[in-house]
């Protein structure tokens, strides 16, 4: 159908150097223009965000390239073995509700319950751990 006709879109992307969530996104169509895009606010400034995306909550395109592309990155970078580890982790503590933290710590690896417990994936109450 419709689609099939679009070429891939692949906009010049610039990354801020203080700031990995901040981007430039270039306009494929219109030379010298760019938006900013924001990836962990998901926001951005270009018109398809401010008066759809702003008003429906819907994202523009930016930030799907954007989201898609870093998503992607993410995954395939190998110095992110405990990805799998971290899904093992949310697996168990499905099953289980909750778990000592030393146990978490010597079945899982200290590193991935620390981070994981960082970002509040997990949470720890008097020693046990649990889901979010
Ligand atoms: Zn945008």
């Amino acid at each position: 159908m419709g689609k099939t006709r679009q070429s891939p879109y692949k906009p010049k992307v610039v990354q801020d150097k203080k700031n990995p969530n901040l981007f430039k996104v270039y306009s494929t169509t219109r030379k010298g223009v760019y938006y900013n895009a924001n990836l962990a606010e998901k926001t951005c400034s270009c018109p398809q965000f401010v008066f759809r995306g702003g008003k429906y909550g819907r994202e523009c395109k930016h930030l799907a390239y954007l989201e898609e592309n870093f998503r992607v990155a993410e995954e395939k970078t190998p110095e992110k073995p405990g990805r799998s580890k971290r899904l093992q982790v949310i697996k168990y503590l499905k099953e289980k509700g909750s778990e000592e933290l030393i146990f978490l710590m010597e079945k899982f690896g200290d590193d991935i319950i620390n981070s994981m417990l960082a970002e509040n994936i997990i949470i720890e109450e008097h020693g046990k751990v649990r889901l979010l």
